[in-house]
């Protein structure tokens, strides 16, 4: 059976991680640790799939977290890694938790770094950070942008009290979202023009997430001038915070074709849900690709995707076929393994979808299933 047929075989929906193709990017994201020394980490944010934590951490150095759950969930499943955190603001009942388990916590607020900066100066072997705001971004959707106006993420220049840094060991901006190293090289600029004379008494500087490294025409050879140019002007060590990078066109959503209706165009009813198993195709918004599809009335038999939950707008989009659909049929969403299980919700009684992987050797196991209990048992 080749790819296509493995993934049509499974009960759905699911999704189906690709082992290989997790590989491939990583491979990518190894090869730029190693040219320039600086530091990758897995922002789970986007993918928190652990059972691949094992393989993730044979190439990157660890993994960075929002909060408590996420540094506890790294801290249990690639204890083996840096452990990094950022949360707008801490709660402390949390912090001392995160004490133990976090090699760096990242502050949003000084007046947050002067709440926990006593017990922060107490800890042993933990390093802290804060939040920048360069106030410098090429995002259009202001949802994404972190440096839209009146944005409550990072610390603008004019709110920046330059002699509270003592204990404070890095800087840490995130201003990307799917971009080039050319917007990180003018976003560079910005943090520079702004906080640089800060950074030549840091230790490192964390450039976020949003570097879509492991896409197709990335230019690597320009992010990694980019990482040793900071690194040897401040002397400071580069982290870097990817989660779509990491997980990008490694999995898939795998559904079946429910029922064929009509109102002026064919409608096919999937078992699948943007609202449920694809937030981002409503909130992003984006289409997602389906094998074998192109956009409408590009292929002869046109139909617009549809859930089988009671939200008129809970549409996946219109797509064309060669061939018409009929109940029963699969379809394969590619680009599913970030920003997709991790979003899941059981709205309307939607099932989770179980989550399979495909092994590099073309074998497939069962990570996870899910069941009516799951629904259940959040409310
Ligand atoms: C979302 C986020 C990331 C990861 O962003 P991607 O776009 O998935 O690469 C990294 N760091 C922070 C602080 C984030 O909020």
């Amino acid at each position: 059976m080749n790819k296509e047929e493995i993934l049509k075989s499974l009960p759905t929906p699911c999704y189906v991680y690709d082992e290989q193709a997790l590989i491939n990017n990583l491979r990518i994201l190894q090869g730029i640790e190693q040219k320039t020394g600086c530091h990758i980490l897995l922002a789970q944010k986007a993918f928190s799939a652990y059972h691949l934590y094992p393989l993730v951490s044979e190439y990157i150095s660890g993994t960075t977290a929002s909060g408590l759950y996420e540094a506890r969930l790294a801290y249990e499943e690639m204890p083996e890694g840096e452990i990094h955190c950022y949360s707008p603001a801490f709660k402390d009942e949390d912090f001392n938790e995160l004490l133990k388990m976090c090699d760096h916590i990242v502050f949003n607020s000084f007046s947050q770094w002067k709440h926990f900066r006593d017990k922060a100066l107490a800890a042993n072997g933990v390093e802290f950070g804060l939040r920048i705001n360069p106030e410098y971004s090429e995002i259009e959707t202001d949802i994404y942008n972190p440096c839209f106006t009146n944005s409550r993420l990072g610390i603008t220049l004019e709110n920046f009290l330059e002699n509270e840094l003592h204990g404070i060991s890095g800087l840490h901006f995130h201003t990307m979202c799917e971009q080039g190293a050319d917007t990180l090289e003018r976003t560079l600029n910005a943090v520079e023009e702004k906080f640089g004379k800060y950074l030549y008494d840091m230790k490192w500087l964390n450039f976020g997430g949003g570097h879509h490294i492991t896409r197709q025409g990335y230019d690597t050879e320009l992010l990694i001038r980019c990482i040793d140019r900071i690194q040897s002007k401040y002397g400071i060590q580069v982290y870097l915070e990817p989660g779509e990078a990491v997980a990008l066109n490694a999995g898939y959503l795998v559904t079946s074709v429910l029922d064929i209706t009509k109102n002026n165009m064919d409608i096919a009813i999937v078992d699948t849900s943007a609202a449920c198993h694809m937030p981002d195709v409503l909130e992003m918004p984006y289409r997602p690709f389906i094998i074998g599809s192109e956009e409408k009335n590009k292929k002869p038999y046109t139909y617009r995707l549809g859930a089988p939950t009671c939200l008129a707008g809970d549409v996946i989009g219109d797509y064309s076929f060669d061939s018409p659909l009929s109940p029963g049929d699969r379809l394969i969403f590619t680009d599913m393994a970030i920003y997709s299980t991790v979003k899941n919700n059981t709205f309307n009684g939607m099932p989770l979808p179980d989550i399979y992987l495909l092994k590099a050797d073309g074998s497939t196991v069962l990570l996870k299933s899910f069941g009516y209990e799951d629904f259940k048992s959040r409310l």
